[in-house]
């Protein structure tokens, strides 16, 4: 199947024709799936999404206000799927800011992860031992409100990538003990194919370094991106991708067909998932998901409970939430579907996994356990 094809899936291009009438253009299926014309076709300024949807008095101060802060974009692919007339439809609280994200909490911080802190060249957070987290751009597809990279994503403060890579890969020689690099952004799948492809091909040059990840949403925000070459890319350096989804209607037949071209290239996938306020915050929502992600051959990995990034209050939940909902998966459904909930310890304390106790005591070699009915059973070390 090719994009093109795709079309006679969607039911409805009113959106799409809206999209493209705000740059005085018509809809052309075949423009539509090119990614660079999506990128050049971004909603960014308020009038944009006044002409689209039906805007909430704080959606439109947010929209008035947020920019100084933190960018404002929305691939037209994913303006798309915005809900006109819900202001609470789940994928419009994602990337419409809203006049909340000005208030800040005593507890937000600008980096909550502490990344600036490990940060060991410019671009390159070392915080475990065997691993580092090596953020190649500053932009993305669309900008996700509730980031926790907004100090640095879309500010346009970082060094281009070409100046920063040799002393990344000088590190990376000397420290031996780094096999793993996660790299992140920014999106880093929207580099071109050929500076990616350099990129990955000096990375692997450094021999301890076994593991090369990718953390990417463009599946999501702009899967026209996922193209044979790319896949082409990725699997000639053996590269895994760490992708990025929060609601089920991100699942699109666009995004389906990235993940097969991913899936059938041989690139494994899994899922990061940020926990929020009315987008995913129930059973129902969650399920959905990761039960449909299993479908596309993408494992749900982590589900994040929301960073306390300034300005965000409004989309996070409590601990309470999250470890509720995840009670109710575990067990309940296939394991492949259940990720595991971490918090991100602010401070730098790396990710924490949390769960409902289920070693309820451990004494002279007796484990008690619970199990997802919440019954009790004992499981006894061998005697020696
Ligand atoms: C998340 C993260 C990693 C990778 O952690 P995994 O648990 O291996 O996925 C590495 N470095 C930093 C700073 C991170 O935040």
């Amino acid at each position: 199947m090719v994009y093109t094809e795709l079309n006679s899936l969607v039911i409805n291009n009113t959106s799409r024709q809206e999209i493209c009438q705000i740059f005085g253009e018509t809809y052309d299926p075949e423009r539509w799936n090119d990614w660079r014309w999506q990128m050049r076709h971004r909603l960014t300024k308020p009038e944009h999404f006044q002409r689209l949807l039906r805007l909430v008095p704080s959606e439109q101060q947010g929209l008035l206000k947020s920019p100084e802060k933190f960018a404002i974009a929305v691939t037209p692919h994913f303006a798309a799927l915005l809900d006109p007339e819900d202001p609470f439809c789940p994928l419009r609280l994602q990337v419409i800011p809203r006049e909340e994200e000005l208030v800040v909490n005593p507890t937000d911080m600008i980096d909550p992860c502490g990344e600036d802190h490990d940060s060991v060249v410019p671009g390159l957070v070392h915080r475990y031992p065997d691993r580092v987290l090596f953020l190649a751009l500053d932009s993305c597809a669309a900008y996700c409100r509730y980031c926790t990279r907004s100090r640095l994503v879309s500010q346009g403060e970082m060094y281009p990538l070409t100046r920063r890579l040799d002393a990344i890969v000088a590190y990376l020689e000397e420290h031996t003990e780094v096999r793993d690099v996660l790299i992140s952004g920014g999106d880093p799948l929207l580099m071109s194919d050929e500076p990616l492809d350099n990129l990955l091909r000096r990375l692997r040059a450094i021999p301890h370094i076994e593991f090369i990840r990718i953390g990417s949403r463009i599946p999501s925000f702009l899967p026209q991106r996922i193209t044979p070459e790319l896949v082409a890319v990725l699997r000639k350096h053996r590269v895994w991708l760490s992708l990025h989804f929060c609601h089920v209607r991100e699942l699109t037949p666009e995004t389906a067909y990235a993940c097969d071209l991913l899936a059938d290239g041989g690139i494994p996938l899994g899922s990061q998932t940020v926990l929020l306020k009315n987008v995913n915050d129930s059973e129902e929502s969650l399920k959905q998901l990761f039960h449909s992600l299993l479908k596309l051959r993408v494992r749900p990995y982590y589900l994040y409970q929301c960073d306390p990034v300034v300005g965000t209050a409004h989309l996070r939940t409590s601990v309470q939430t999250g470890l509720d909902l995840i009670s109710k998966l575990r067990g309940h459904t296939t394991g492949y579907a259940v990720p595991t909930y971490v918090i991100d310890a602010p401070g730098g304390g790396g990710k924490v996994p949390i769960q409902k106790e289920t070693l309820l005591a451990y004494e002279n070699g007796a484990a008690l356990v619970r199990n997802w009915e919440g019954k009790t059973f004992t499981y006894t070390d061998p005697k020696i």
